[in-house]
């Protein structure tokens, strides 16, 4: 076997699963289609402060790569708005692509060799697992390889069809107002089962709009657009070019079915671990991902059974937030937004929402040192 295991996907997800896997003393393989992991990213980057306390694969993360942001300020369709909070909460938004390649060179000082420029295609079965022509053969294979999973495919595995289609211009340099807060912006025209936002980011604005992919809806470029003429008497962008644009699909319909096989699963966008409310998916590919990694390494190591036949039982259901997705999506009613802004119930809905008071984000994995040996201390749910 040239790897114990090859891991699809250069992200967050294949990135904290190498690790993970490479410091318990397995062989393993990255391949990345790009010619490095930070560029061409589709993604705001935006860390909840849940993944920084409980996931030690983020310590020490540099503070000039991360700006943080205490509250978020929600504005209904009439930009009416109300400030939201939670004690001692934040989120941080990061400049992504150098966090991406911190992630990766985390992955190589723990023994992970990352092949950039390796487009994944295909892999054939073998008895002990599988045989990927050019990248060698492995003993287990990992699909991290986001929404449009090709490992899914080659592996006869389960992928995403309900998305949302997100869509963020960068402007480099530019302050806006109020920048400890994320702004998001509620119109079923623009954002049809999602939002629009702003926020301040450490190298710039970020501004984006994301919808969901179903029915008639604007496209999403007009969308930005109409979004920058409705926002200028909050912050004017018109006429400003971006320095960047970043956008892609989001897997909205909870986790796929089926997500392992014998010898390989799905893990982060490819596995659709993706919160149907928040579209958040970045604190749940790094847990996992992580998890996927011990569980392998347990599995390679001859201490667990295969981990498709256990491990992927802990993966998010999911279950209130996609009758939350379902709702938002038929009864999305910019008038009910309007009136109830000011609420109590609304600014309840929105902080557990927005600060994870239940949910996917309560504390599931005990936080650990990567460098730890003790293997038999780790609780995954
Ligand atoms: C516009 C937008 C904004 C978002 N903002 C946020 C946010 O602020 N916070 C948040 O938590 N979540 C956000 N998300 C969701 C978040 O980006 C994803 O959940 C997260 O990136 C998933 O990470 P991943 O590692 O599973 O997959 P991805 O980040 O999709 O990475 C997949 C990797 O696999 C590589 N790859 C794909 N196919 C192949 C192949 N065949 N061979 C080799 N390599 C391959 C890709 O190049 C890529 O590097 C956003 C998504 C979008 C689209």
């Amino acid at each position: 076997m040239d790897s114990d295991c090859i891991v699809v996907g250069a992200s967050f997800a294949g990135l904290a699963c190498a690790t993970a896997l490479a410091r318990a003393g397995m062989r393993v393989t990255v391949l990345e289609k790009k010619a490095d992991a930070g560029e061409k990213l589709h993604t705001t980057g935006i860390i909840v402060k849940d993944a920084i306390d409980q996931l030690a694969i983020l310590d020490g993360l540099p503070a000039e790569m991360v700006r943080r942001v205490t509250g978020v300020r929600l504005y209904s369709p009439n930009l009416r708005h109300v400030d939201l909070a939670a004690p001692g909460y934040y989120f941080l938004a990061t400049d992504t692509p150098r966090v991406m390649r911190w992630l990766a060179a985390r992955a190589e000082q723990a023994g992970t060799h990352i092949a950039y420029r390796a487009l994944f295609k295909d892999a054939r079965r073998t008895q002990s697992g599988f045989d990927l022509g050019e990248f060698g053969t492995t003993r287990f294979l990992v699909g991290a390889d986001g929404p449009n999973s090709a490992v899914a495919k080659a592996v006869g595995l389960g992928r995403s069809s309900q998305f949302l289609f997100g869509i963020e211009n960068e402007y480099a340099g530019v302050e806006i107002p109020q920048p400890h807060l994320l702004h998001c912006f509620i119109d079923r025209k623009l954002a049809p089962g999602y939002i629009a936002w702003v926020v301040a980011g450490p190298t710039g604005a970020q501004v984006g709009v994301a919808q969901r992919l179903r029915g008639r809806r604007q496209p999403a470029v007009d969308a930005i657009a109409e979004f920058l003429r409705k926002i200028a008497p909050i912050l004017d962008l018109r006429g400003r070019s971006p320095t960047s644009v970043r956008a892609g699909m989001i897997p909205c319909g909870g986790v796929v079915r089926s997500v392992a096989t014998r010898r390989a699963l799905l893990t982060g966008d490819a596995a659709g671990m993706v919160s149907p409310v928040t579209a958040g998916g970045i604190h749940n590919a790094l847990k996992h991902g992580l998890a996927a990694g011990y569980a392998i390494a347990d599995f390679l190591g001859g201490k667990r059974e295969d981990p498709s036949s256990w491990f992927v039982g802990s993966y998010p259901k999911f279950h209130v937030k996609r009758v939350l997705r379902f709702l938002f999506d038929r009864f999305q009613s910019d008038t009910f937004f309007d009136l109830l802004l000011r609420t109590k119930l609304l600014r309840t809905a929105a902080g557990i929402v927005y600060f994870h008071h239940k949910g996917v984000f309560d504390s599931e994995v005990r936080r650990r040192d990567l460098n730890s040996t003790d293997v038999e201390e780790r609780r995954f749910e």
